[in-house]
């Protein structure tokens, strides 16, 4: 297929946006032209459907049977840079194109041309009776100027029929006129910040990439060092280059403080796209980015899939967050994705984290990706002082989990008047229940998990599939009366011990299913304000809150998620420990942290007990490179689901030897998943493994090409680059 620019003939491919392999052709009726990009509604099995000019056709034979395009959307045709991604990302994460152009077509409104609001204009004819409501509207409309309908009632404080008479008097005429923008303009030059040395010296290290050029930096600096001011300033750069710029953040919905922050800066809110918003907000949004009136972007990962034109940056704040990593329909991952469409944008890409991945801290070690380091932290405050507490030697009395030197930490702290924070990554009241009359342990009907107890809602539910049941009052395998007992400890048991332990501290517990993100954002806001002393949460906290008074941070278990069979296990702990470890003493005080371990001499607690983080990625990446993993080599997950074990187990056998022979090419399994089932699925996974310069892409799709097709309820999902082993 050929990609024309310019006008095409009178037959084209479309890519339609659903799941399908390739474009399809269609006539372009007379009176209709279109270019690559175009977006268009074209008759698919009967109904109308959203697609995209891919170019011309395979064949050019001209048939008969070949259906018109019906119409052509009045928007901008999609840039060629953003063709490509779709295409890109399609061929690496095996999805069907039509699939990834999904992505791009999020709302069908944004197609349609806005709606006109009504406005009024004097004519400078004097109605025959003047009311003081009269005089009021026609006092503002003495500058001559259109007002909307509403903004004329707000001002005045007549109401609408008092305007419709002065219409009807001939004094005011109606007009339609184009809606106000859902934002302004972000000023470049409206608050510049003072820069500190060392951040002054970053940022000249992102300008010595070119602003009209593809070019990497990771902007890789301590918690509380200042890396938004920077990256603010490269983004000022783009728009002052005449360039868009999108700035990608996880879990965007907690982020007002930084949408604040961005009008701050720039006198404006940015743009927002983000799953809290209305269709009219996406779409209006979605239209100005494409017509070039939005020139800033803040948004979740799927903004990546703007139609920008002028697209001059992309900045990842997080970018080792794991939010960035969609695992539903297009299995991609928005870091590496991003590189990918700055690359076909000759645009300029910020990583930004505390704690980078291991794959972004090799690219910068490699020279691939511009190395900017931020290591000192604003108004002089020192990291915190971390300390292990070993568990086997000094461990918490039976039935507690915090062991006496954090309790005497924590009463010292409260003493001073300033707030500690015990942080467990686990939600609910306790990960097991089991009946101690006769062993029964309560187990997701359809998952092979546990059923985790929440006890503040009274119900026992599963993580996996959200399935929950009323914690019953007698055992329903041997009908015991109070027999069930809670083992190990979840977020809501922590509680339950410190109010005991330290009666009088202002408490809250923070965890994502303790209410609504209003909810959520109030209780930061109180803890800011110092209305509580102690602080018991989850990995909500860990990110990018500043609580002034903080100066002691508990972790009662600092080896969950470090012994599990997921290569990724040791870097997840590490940068989940620097960013809670990092809460403490982020203002003018020093702080303290102590990490609960079975393990303390495990590379991870060292490094943290040292602060010694280059330590950690020295070791991580001379581990990766010994198992061939990731930077190092490539993965791909094949997961085959099915209604029953042994289809599911039998198919993937036989996947298994159609497997096509390459060389250094690794395959492992079949094997149950590590959680076997879900949502009544059985889960059987096969593993490949590669050399890094190995297209394992391309691999797997020849493989699952010309192997076995699942049929029946079989199927098989592809993960390139799998994040989590589940
Ligand atoms: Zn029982
Ligand atoms: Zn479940």
């Amino acid at each position: 297929m050929q990609d024309l620019p310019g006008e095409l003939s009178d037959i084209v491919a479309v890519m339609v946006g659903v799941s399908v392999e390739g474009p399809y052709s269609y006539r372009v009726p007379a009176g209709l032209s279109v270019v690559r990009g175009s977006i268009v509604a074209v008759p698919l099995v009967g109904r109308s459907t959203l697609g995209v000019v891919w170019g011309a056709p395979a064949d050019n034979f001209a048939h008969n049977r070949l259906k018109d395009v019906e119409r052509v959307f009045d928007v901008p045709p999609l840039s060629e840079e953003l063709l490509r991604t779709v295409d890109w990302v399609s061929r690496y994460t095996l999805s069907p194109p039509g699939l990834v152009l999904r992505s791009v077509l999020r709302s069908s409104e944004a197609l349609e041309p806005e709606r006109a609001v009504t406005a009024f204009r004097a004519t400078g004819l004097e109605p025959e009776k003047l009311t003081r409501s009269r005089e009021k509207v026609l006092d503002l409309l003495m500058d001559g100027e259109a007002w909307a309908k509403a903004a004329l009632v707000g001002a005045s404080g007549v109401s609408a029929s008092v305007i419709e008479g002065l219409e009807r008097s001939g004094a005011i005429e109606r007009l339609e006129v184009p809606p106000p923008p859902i934002v302004l303009r972000p000023d470049p030059d409206a608050a510049p910040p003072t820069l500190s040395a060392e951040q002054q010296a970053a940022l000249d290290q992102i300008r010595s990439l070119e602003v009209d050029r593809f070019g990497v930096a990771l902007l890789d600096g301590v918690t509380g060092g200042g890396k938004t001011e920077v990256f603010f300033e490269a983004v000022a750069d783009t728009l002052r280059a005449g360039r868009q710029a999108l700035i990608l953040l996880p879990e965007i919905a907690l982020s007002n403080t930084f949408l604040t922050r961005f009008a701050r800066r720039f006198g404006t809110r940015p743009g927002e796209w983000h799953s809290d918003m209305t269709p009219v907000q996406r779409a209006r949004t979605w239209r100005g980015v494409a017509d070039g009136t939005i020139r800033a972007v803040v948004g979740a990962r799927s903004a990546l899939f703007l139609p920008f034109h002028e697209l001059g940056m992309i900045v990842l704040d997080e970018e080792h967050d794991g939010a960035f990593k969609q695992s539903d329909g297009v299995n991609y991952h928005a870091r590496d994705m991003a590189v990918v469409r700055a690359r076909f944008a000759g645009a300029r890409v910020i990583l930004s984290s505390a704690t980078p991945s291991v794959e972004s801290r090799n690219n910068a070690n490699q020279g691939r990706y511009k190395h900017v380091l931020l290591t000192s932290r604003f108004a002089e405050a020192a990291l915190p002082d971390i300390s292990p507490i070993d568990m086997r030697e000094e461990p918490p009395d039976k039935g507690q989990w915090i062991a006496p030197r954090l309790a005497r930490e924590v009463f010292a702290t409260l003493d001073r008047g300033e707030q500690a924070l015990l942080f467990l990554n686990r939600r609910g009241y306790a990960p097991l229940t089991l009946c101690k009359s006769c062993g029964h342990q309560y187990q997701c009907p359809d998952c092979s998990a546990w059923l985790v107890e929440h006890r503040f809602r009274g119900v026992l539910m599963c993580h996996h599939c959200g399935h929950e049941q009323r914690t019953p009052k007698s055992c329903s395998a041997c009908g015991a009366d109070d027999s069930l007992i809670a083992i190990g400890p979840g977020i809501e048991r922590v509680a339950e011990e410190a109010a005991a332990r330290f009666p009088g501290a202002r408490m809250v517990i923070l965890s994502s299913d303790m209410g609504s993100h209003t909810q959520l954002k109030q209780r930061f806001a109180e803890i800011e304000t110092g209305e509580y002393d102690l602080i018991i949460g989850t990995q909500l906290v860990a990110k990018g809150h500043h609580f002034e008074k903080l100066s002691l941070v508990g972790v009662l278990d600092a080896d969950l998620g470090l012994d599990r069979g997921d290569p990724r296990a040791a870097e997840r702990t590490f940068q989940i420990l620097t960013q809670v470890t990092g809460r403490a003493g982020r203002a003018s005080r020093a702080g303290k942290a102590f990490l609960q371990t079975y393990h303390p001499t495990h590379p991870v607690i060292q490094a943290m007990i040292r602060g010694d983080r280059e330590a950690f990625y020295a070791h991580e990446l001379a581990a990766r490179e010994a198992g061939g993993l990731p930077p190092f080599g490539r993965l791909a997950a094949l997961i085959i689901s099915a209604n029953e074990h042994d289809p599911a187990f039998e198919f993937a056998r036989r996947l298994l030897s159609a497997a096509p022979m390459a060389e250094g090419l690794k395959l492992f399994g079949p094997a149950d998943a590590p959680i076997a089932m879900i949502r009544g699925r059985h889960r059987v996974r096969l593993l490949a493994q590669s050399g890094k310069d190995f297209d394992l892409s391309g691999y797997v799709r020849f493989w699952l090409d010309n192997g076995p097709k699942a049929t029946g309820n079989l199927r098989v999902q592809v993960d390139i680059d799998p994040q989590s082993f589940m």
